[in-house]
């Protein structure tokens, strides 16, 4: 794994959890990320996880709050020499009561239906390495490791 040695770019961004910072959080980290040139591909990828992340924090951690406090997405990128990319994104919603069962492809538990239960899946297909911690009633922090060719 290519996830220490030398930091060459480190990013913090907070967003509020609100929908268009789904589209924001894609062009910042995308834009970010470009320093080491990745691939088209490579880019796709991250950009798509990026936005599972967050979506996940918008759509399901912060549920209770309201329109003036939409809760806040923390985001962290770090470049390597040796071209690994970590992104981490943390909330201070909900919490995930069971990561496992969450992980697991086609779980969800959005009632109306909208949701397809595929984030967690697409995020570990598109990164080398996922990983998930939350506590119910702090939150939940998602970080994913990307080595670039
Ligand atoms: P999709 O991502 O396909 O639209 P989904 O969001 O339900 O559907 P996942 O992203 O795989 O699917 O997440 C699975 C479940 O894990 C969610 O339905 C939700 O219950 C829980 N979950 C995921 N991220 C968070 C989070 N940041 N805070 C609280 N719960 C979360
Ligand atoms: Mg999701």
């Amino acid at each position: 794994m290519r996830f220490h040695g030398e930091v060459i770019n480190k990013m913090r961004v907070t967003l509020p959890a609100i929908s268009q910072n789904e589209s924001v959080s894609r062009a910042i980290v995308g834009a970010f990320v470009s320093i080491l040139n990745p691939t088209i591909e490579e880019l796709a990828d991250i950009k798509c996880v990026i936005s599972e992340a967050v979506t996940n924090c918008i759509v399901h951690a912060y549920t209770h709050h309201t329109c003036e406090h939409p809760g806040t997405i923390y985001i962290q990128v770090t470049l390597y020499r040796n071209r690994g990319v970590k992104i981490t994104v943390r909330d201070r919603g909900c919490g995930i009561a069971d990561v496992t069962a969450a992980k697991a492809p086609l779980f969800t538990t959005d009632p109306e239906g909208e949701r397809s239960g595929m984030g967690f899946a697409v995020m570990e297909n598109f990164t080398d390495r996922l990983t998930v911690s939350s506590k119910v009633g702090y939150g939940t922090t998602v970080h994913m490791y990307k080595s670039l060719k």
